[in-house]
């Protein structure tokens, strides 16, 4: 059996501890699975180095000191006031909370907890207000041209004239874009700049701005002392981010850049990669809603970081439930994604999807539905927790033909079905274990044969059965969607019926 990547970088790593690995996301919008992944990547590895006994940190940099970019499609108009001011300055754009940065980053907060993720926070805002970058502002500021020539030879790029590690919030503005440093004055840690709308002045290193993010990196990598960093593949570039980070971590700070991985993205199918710039997202809370949170991080963690995922949240997601509860998959990656010690959840999601519709909404209901299939209901809170992912999966992702009414009792409508039709039902009863959606449905096909049935009518023998209606959902996947055990029965019922 291939080892677990994860344990594949633990084993490369254990002995040159202890570790601290470094995640950072910039709260600029919702955050989304794809940015997950990130934090995700870290906390296998996380755990991975832990089992072996390693001393390991793992924290979280959110890049609250940023700036507003651009106008988002999710923002209001008059936040084009906005672009170029750092986040932690800019009011929440639905004012519900202390700023921009927050109203993104603390549901971020919440759904890490949900997934058991428990890295030490650190805001960016409050790191460069406390003055833990005043050092590496003065030695960058000092060393400007080195820095400059550096970018130049990894990036292929010359800075503009003029250019400066260091951005300074205009104190008039408010803005990082838009103003140019004119000197500093390493004495009393200030920095002197004039801006493009008028004002001039002089700034503290405490707060007063940032380091450029090609340098702001590496500058955080020796204050945190960063062993290992995941980072999306953007950062990875030749001449990007990383190239520079570790020329400058290494000449300009004197620290060795940190063990780099690499991941890749997460693909919505049918939509494309996910950038909360654009919209095309899932956020992490919609995510949870639909996904019980052991099998969000079973999604990424049993994937190479360098694997790009396709993100299939119609049947692919309860595909993939499945697989995770009945431990079909990787060992270790299961392991690694568990949260809780109360073991496998023993309901099959398929089945929960059939409880669920049958229910409607009734607690009650759904607990009598799930007892009479034979299942354990002690685990109340789970079920709970797997019903509301059930529904919103209904309301949001699932395909058409998943969606209906079974009748909980068979329909009486069934008395009006031929006895060839009702022997068939029975004769397809038999013909069903381990079959696939794509073979139930060729079975049905089949059995109309052998029984002289027009294929017609016994699909709508089965519609009947089921749902008390003569048409319903393509036959093979619908049945295939519900629990097997529950179909037999009922094709069972329907062909032992006496009229
Ligand atoms: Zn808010
Ligand atoms: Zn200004």
């Amino acid at each position: 059996m291939s080892i677990h990547w994860a344990d594949v970088i633990a084993e490369k790593l254990e002995k040159s501890g202890p570790h601290t690995i470094a995640t950072g996301i910039t709260p600029s919008g919702p955050v989304h699975i794809g940015n997950m992944r990130e934090v995700m990547t870290a906390e296998a590895v996380f755990r991975a180095l832990k089992d072996r006994g390693v001393d390991v940190r793992l924290i979280y940099v959110a890049d609250t000191f940023d700036r507003l970019r651009r106008l988002y499609p999710f923002l209001p108009e008059s936040f084009k006031e906005h672009i170029g001011k750092p986040l932690s300055e800019i009011p929440c754009p639905t004012g519900c909370c202390g700023s921009y940065a927050d109203h993104f980053l603390n549901p971020f907060l919440e759904s890490m907890e949900r997934l058991g993720i428990k890295p030490e926070v650190y805001r960016a805002d409050v790191l460069y207000k406390q003055g833990k970058f005043v050092e590496a502002i003065k030695t960058a500021l000092c060393r400007r041209d080195d820095i400059a020539r550096i970018l130049k030879e990894v990036s292929g790029r010359e800075v503009p004239a003029g250019w400066s590690p260091f951005q300074v919030i205009c104190t008039s503005c408010g803005r990082t874009n838009t103003s140019r440093v004119t000197g500093y004055d390493p004495l009393n840690e200030t920095v002197s700049y004039e801006c493009d709308c008028g004002s001039r002045g002089v700034v503290s290193m405490r707060g007063g701005g940032k380091l450029v993010w090609r340098v702001d990196w590496p500058a955080r990598w020796p204050i945190f002392r960063v062993t290992i960093e995941p980072f999306g593949k953007d950062h990875a570039t030749a001449g990007g981010s990383y190239d520079t980070g570790k020329r400058i971590s290494e000449e300009i700070y004197g620290y060795p850049a940190p063990y780099p991985i690499v991941y890749e993205w997460i693909h919505l199918k049918g939509v494309g990669a996910m950038h909360s710039s654009t919209g095309v997202a899932v956020t992490i809370q919609e995510m949870l809603d639909v996904v019980p949170p052991e099998v969000l991080r079973y999604l990424i963690i049993r994937n190479k970081p360098e694997k790009h995922i396709e993100f299939e949240p119609g049947m692919g997601l309860l595909n993939l439930v499945d697989e995770y509860d009945q431990r079909k998959g990787d060992d270790r990656a299961l392991q690694l994604s568990t949260l809780r010690a109360s073991g496998p959840f023993e309901i099959p999601f398929r089945h929960m999807v059939t409880a669920v519709q049958i229910a409607r909404g009734d607690e009650a209901q759904l607990f009598k539905a799930l007892q009479r299939s034979g299942y354990d209901i002690s685990r109340r809170e789970e079920i709970l927790g797997r019903a509301h992912n059930v529904e919103k999966w209904l309301e949001r992702y699932a395909p058409d033909y998943v969606k209906f009414q079974v009748h909980e009792t068979l329909p009486a409508a069934v008395n009006n079905l031929t006895p060839e039709e009702r022997q068939a039902l029975g004769i397809l009863a038999d013909h069903l274990d381990n079959k696939t959606a794509a073979e139930i449905h060729d079975q049905v096909y089949a059995v109309a044969k052998e029984c002289n049935l027009d294929s017609k009518k016994f699909f709508q023998a089965i519609y009947l059965a089921f749902l008390g209606d003569r048409q319903g959902p393509k036959a093979g996947w619908f049945l295939a969607s519900l629990d097997r055990e529950f179909v037999k029965e009922r094709l069972r019922e329907a062909a032992n019926r006496k009229i």
